[in-house]
This record gives structure tokens, C-alpha cells and sequence, in this order.
């Protein structure tokens, strides 16, 4: 069987990808103007695009578009129009609504027409491929909520391929193993943090472990984790697989645009044929290479999107480029998420995210740790700590209390020589970090409250 999904737009070397898509753009910014109030506005002033090799430069001093100004734009709804400005088609054109999760304030709405229904299929397919189900797949599709990205869309997605979709979401955690037994479902799909809770407790809910359901290939996504060895190995441990592969999308562009291929070494981009994206650092915005080694935001353009069009969309999802080049021979950027943007930690002057703390934490006390991991803020809006950073990490079940110290001096010291950061780690009883089995907090408040109460 044919190795990609899209096998033109996969393989074409990387700068005619983008060369091809910011023909593209320039379409789609004319429409934008004809069709969009809200981007009517955005761009008054800006002038026509140009053509050719300086579409990419050009593109990268269009104005961003945050999800905040989204949300805005949808407290403002007339009748026959509840997607508020940004939507630019009539309701009659609307066959289905989109939610994002939620996860960083009011959901915001998003539409697709039938074509943008068509156009997320293939993108999700395209991801989904790359990530290695193929048509004889049985994929238990575990995500609860429809209206999410990684819902109805995904579903979408593996039937598009040709894959039958077993979508247990919602059912309780011991019917889903059943469901899979009996269905014989050969691959999984869920957030990283479930995918994990299955293998952790599948033998207490179902009486047989995760390793004996005759699962053989395993999709995590929705949030970072899977990048790092130590969680993916114990994922790969848990379902008696190696075949674990990281994917991410979002409902405000693509709902899946992200999956790694055989070789597992950072997540390929398979949205070439209706998304654009770029990288930017996300403190002065400027436009980022796709260099390995390069971290930014992710930035996002629709090249087709008809109900609900973005034009430089802030992800705020914060990548870090593992490679340009692949052994599968596919030419997208490969990288991993560190975690949102917000979630950055600034030490004396460092950044860091809590994902690269787990990391580190996990490689140098692993044998004693579980992977969860908490650490503090004193108020939400805490980003810069002139302290050590306050971590929690837990031990093992088999790790005596004594043994304590010992762990968290030695993440400390990893930390610190690793990171050059500084944190302060207190290693705490087995379960004694809350699981999640939804998409893990790895940062918490000490007093939400921002009056600074308890
Ligand atoms: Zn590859």
C-alpha cells in the first residue's frame, strides 16, 4: 500500500510546499475581505499581495489573530449569524459547529460548511495515516466530548481512511475495555493522560491489563507528553506496544494537523493541503526558520476554510523543531509541543515549561517516580519566579519514605545542569497528585484567588 496519504504534497521539497500555499493566500485574503466582517476590519489598510517569492515576508507582517479578539468577535451575535463576525457564510451554509475545549476561557464557536466537512476529513485522514491506521483498522476512539475538535472530527477522519471507528467516549472507563475486547479493536485514540490512566489501572477496572487487549497501535494527542521518553515508554509498556505515536491539532483551524510517522522522532505537519503555518516567537512575534532546534508559537492560516476562515491564528501552542528531514521521506517540519505558551516559566531570566521540568525529572529519578507532576504558582498571572520553582513530583509505590530526599535532590541537581534552572522538589506518597483522566494540569495555583486568600 501507498506509504502517504497525499503523496504529492508530502514528499515536494518543503519550499515548494510553501510556495504553492502562499499562491494560495493571496485567494484567500481577497475572500477574506469579500466575505468576513470581522477580517474586513482587521485588514483595512493592508494592501493587495504580491506575487511570488515575497508573499512569505509580506504574509509575516499581516496582522495575528488572537482567540481572544475570536471571542470578542462572538459576544457580538445578530440573529442568523452565532458565530458573530468572524462567520463568513450564511447559517443556511452551516452544517455543523465546532467547540474549542475550553481549556483557557469561554469555548469559542467555530462553523463547517459541507465542503469544510470534506476539507477536515482528509486533514484529519492525512494525520491519522501518517500515524499508521490503515483500512483494517478496528480504532477506539475514547475522546468523550463530540463538539471538540478531537470528537466528531476525528471519527471523520479514520472513516475517511476506511478504518472502522468504535467511538466509546463517554462510556465508563471499565465498558470501554470491554468494548474493545469484544470489538477487537487493534488501535486507540485518547489524550495522552488517558491513554496513560487505561494502562495504569486497565487490570483494576476490567480484570486484565491494558497489554492483554490486543491493541497494537496507540494515538495520544490533545496535549504534550507523549514526546517525552520516559511517558512513552511506560504508554508503550502499558499497552504492550511500540507503536505509540504523538498527534495535535486544533478546532479553531484543523482539528488534527500534527502525527508522527514510523520513525517517532517528532510529529510531521500533514495539514499542507489546506492549512498554512508558520513559527514565531511568540514575546516580539517576529517570523521564526523551521531550523532544527528552533522553538516558537505556532501560527496558522486556512487555506479553504469556508464557515469560519483564520487568517495568522495564535495557537499558543509552543513547538520546538526536531527535524526538517525524514527517513519516511516525507519534507513537512517535524516537531514536538513543549506546552502552551502560557504555561512558560521565566527563572532569573530562563524560560522553561513545566513539560521540560517532567522531562528531565523523569530521566535522571524515573525508577523511583511516577510521571505526574505539579508545580506552584503563588497567583495565576505568575510567570516569572525569582525563587526556586516550587515541583512536586511523586514516588513509586515502591519506594521507601526515606528515599525521599535523596530523589528530589537528585531531580533538583538534574534540573539545575540540565535547564539551568532552579526548583524546589518535594517528592510526595504514591497518588498523592490528583490524576486527570482528561488532559494532565501540570501547573497550579496556590491562591486563584487573586486577592491572595486562601
Ligand atoms: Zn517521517
Amino acid at each position: 500500500m501507498e506509504p502517504y496519504w497525499n503523496p504529492e504534497l508530502e514528499t515536494k521539497p518543503w519550499p515548494e510546499v510553501v510556495a504553492w500555499q502562499c499562491q494560495r493566500v493571496a485567494q484567500t485574503i481577497a475572500d477574506l475581505r469579500a466575505r468576513s466582517a470581522f477580517y474586513r476590519r482587521k485588514l483595512e489598510g493592508v494592501g493587495g499581495a504580491p506575487s511570488g517569492p515575497e508573499v512569505p515576508r509580506w504574509l509575516g507582517q499581516l496582522p495575528l489573530t488572537s482567540k481572544d479578539e475570536l471571542r470578542r468577535a462572538q459576544d457580538v451575535a445578530p440573529s442568523g449569524q452565532p458565530l458573530g463576525a468572524q462567520q463568513a457564510v450564511d447559517l443556511g451554509r452551516v452544517v455543523r459547529f465546532v467547540s474549542s475545549s475550553g481549556t483557557t476561557g469561554r469555548p469559542v464557536y467555530y462553523g463547517l460548511t459541507r465542503a469544510d466537512v470534506e476539507a477536515w476529513a482528509d486533514g484529519v485522514a492525512n494525520a491519522f495515516f501518517t500515524a499508521g491506521i490503515r483500512p483494517d483498522d478496528v480504532v477506539a476512539h475514547l475522546v468523550s466530548l463530540p463538539m471538540v475538535a478531537g470528537g466528531t472530527a476525528y471519527a471523520l477522519g479514520f472513516e475517511r481512511i476506511g478504518a472502522a471507528v468504535a467511538w466509546l467516549g463517554g462510556l465508563p472507563p471499565e465498558r470501554m475495555l470491554e468494548s474493545m475486547a469484544s470489538l477487537q479493536a487493534s488501535a486507540v485514540l485518547a489524550t495522552t493522560s488517558f491513554v496513560s490512566y487505561l494502562s495504569e489501572h486497565g487490570e483494576r477496572l476490567s480484570g486484565r491489563p491494558a497489554r492483554q487487549l490486543g491493541v497494537r497501535k496507540v494515538l495520544g494527542g490533545g496535549e504534550p507528553g507523549l514526546g517525552e521518553e520516559e511517558i512513552r515508554s511506560r504508554v508503550a509498556a502499558g499497552w504492550g506496544t511500540d507503536h505509540v505515536r504523538d498527534t495535535m491539532g486544533l478546532g479553531d483551524v484543523l482539528a488534527s494537523m500534527w502525527a508522527e510517522c514510523d520513525d517517532a522522532s517528532g510529529m510531521h505537519f500533514n495539514g499542507q493541503a489546506h492549512v498554512l503555518v508558520e513559527l514565531i516567537d511568540p514575546l516580539d512575534q517576529e517570523p521564526l526558520p523551521w531550523r532544527e532546534g528552533v522553538s516558537g508559537e505556532a501560527v496558522y492560516t486556512t487555506l479553504d476554510r469556508e464557515a469560519t476562515p483564520v487568517l495568522r491564528f495564535r495557537s499558543g501552542d509552543h513547538l520546538v523543531v526536531t527535524g526538517t528531514s525524514c527517513r519516511c521521506g516525507r519534507t513537512s517540519p517535524k516537531v514536538r509541543c513543549l506546552g502552551r505558551t502560557d504555561d512558560m516559566l521565566i527563572y532569573k531570566g530562563m524560560n522553561v515549561f513545566p513539560t521540560a521540568i517532567r522531562n528531565v525529572a523523569l530521566d535522571a529519578a524515573g525508577e523511583g517516580l511516577e510521571p505526574q507532576l505539579r508545580i506552584w504558582k503563588e497567583h495565576p498571572t505568575q510567570v516569572r519566579f525569582d525563587d526556586p520553582i516550587p515541583v512536586e513530583v511523586e514516588a513509586r509505590p515502591d519506594v521507601a519514605a526515606e528515599r525521599y530526599s535523596l530523589l528530589a535532590r537528585r531531580v533538583e541537581e538534574a534540573v539545575r545542569s540540565r535547564l539551568q534552572v532552579r526548583v524546589a522538589v518535594t517528592v510526595t506518597p504514591p497518588g498523592s497528585i490528583p490524576r486527570s483522566a482528561y488532559k494532565a494540569a501540570l501547573v497550579q495555583v496556590r491562591s486563584p484567588d487573586l486577592a491572595g486568600r486562601d
